[in-house]
């Protein structure tokens, strides 16, 4: 199995290059993002719990995440691996995220960081808020909480995988084939 975790700051690219990755690696998708704003689109309880955080730029609480990640993976055991995007996001997700694969002798493959600088981070949300109607990509101040949020709450996880020799970091600047056939080097590398 492999399991990849795609790294790096709102606005860096994730999304998108997880969409490509998966298609060449066979590996399903979970966007922890994505899963949250499905849920808020289907007025859950856990959805509207997860909005009020993410309306703010402020992270959901780890007890919510976790479980909704980990009643994901579990609803998935024939893949051949996943390529986890937004999430792990705390280290405290970290360790539980390597609790659980490890359980299942599937340990985490490998992160990989996208680096994109901040500038250029809020030109890209700020044109993406333009059309994709998500309130947390429409207000500059709400983008800076989570470039902030980014740096004091996530930032760590890369130096948790760092720890293992299993971080490594990719220039996030240049087309999107680009930076792609920059992460397929990496990945191979690590597979
Ligand atoms: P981006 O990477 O552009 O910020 P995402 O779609 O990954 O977008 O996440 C949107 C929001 O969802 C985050 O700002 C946060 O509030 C919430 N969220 C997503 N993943 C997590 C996570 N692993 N832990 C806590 N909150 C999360």
């Amino acid at each position: 199995m492999v399991n990849l975790i795609l790294f790096g700051p709102p606005g860096s690219g994730k999304g998108t290059q997880a969409a490509k990755l998966v298609e060449t690696y066979q590996l399903l998708h979970i966007s922890t993002g994505d899963m949250f704003r499905a849920e808020i689109g289907q007025q859950t309880p856990l959805g509207l719990e997860a909005k009020s955080y993410i309306d703010k730029g402020a992270l959901v609480p780890d007890s919510v995440t976790i479980g909704m990640l980990q009643n994901k993976v579990d609803a998935n055991p024939d893949v051949k691996g996943f390529i986890f995007d937004g999430f792990p996001r705390t280290v405290p997700q970290s360790e539980a995220l390597d609790g659980f694969l490890n359980g299942r002798n599937n340990p985490v493959t490998a992160l990989v960081m996208l680096e994109v600088p901040d500038d250029e981070l809020i030109n890209r949300l700020l044109e993406r808020g333009k059309t994709s109607g998500r309130a947390d990509d429409a207000d500059e101040s709400v983008i800076k909480n989570r470039i902030q949020v980014y740096k004091d709450e996530t930032n760590p996880v890369f130096d948790y995988y760092a720890a293992q020799n299993k971080a490594e970091k990719v220039n996030g600047v240049g087309s999107i084939e680009e930076i792609y056939k920059r992460l397929c080097e990496v990945i191979d590398r690590s597979l």
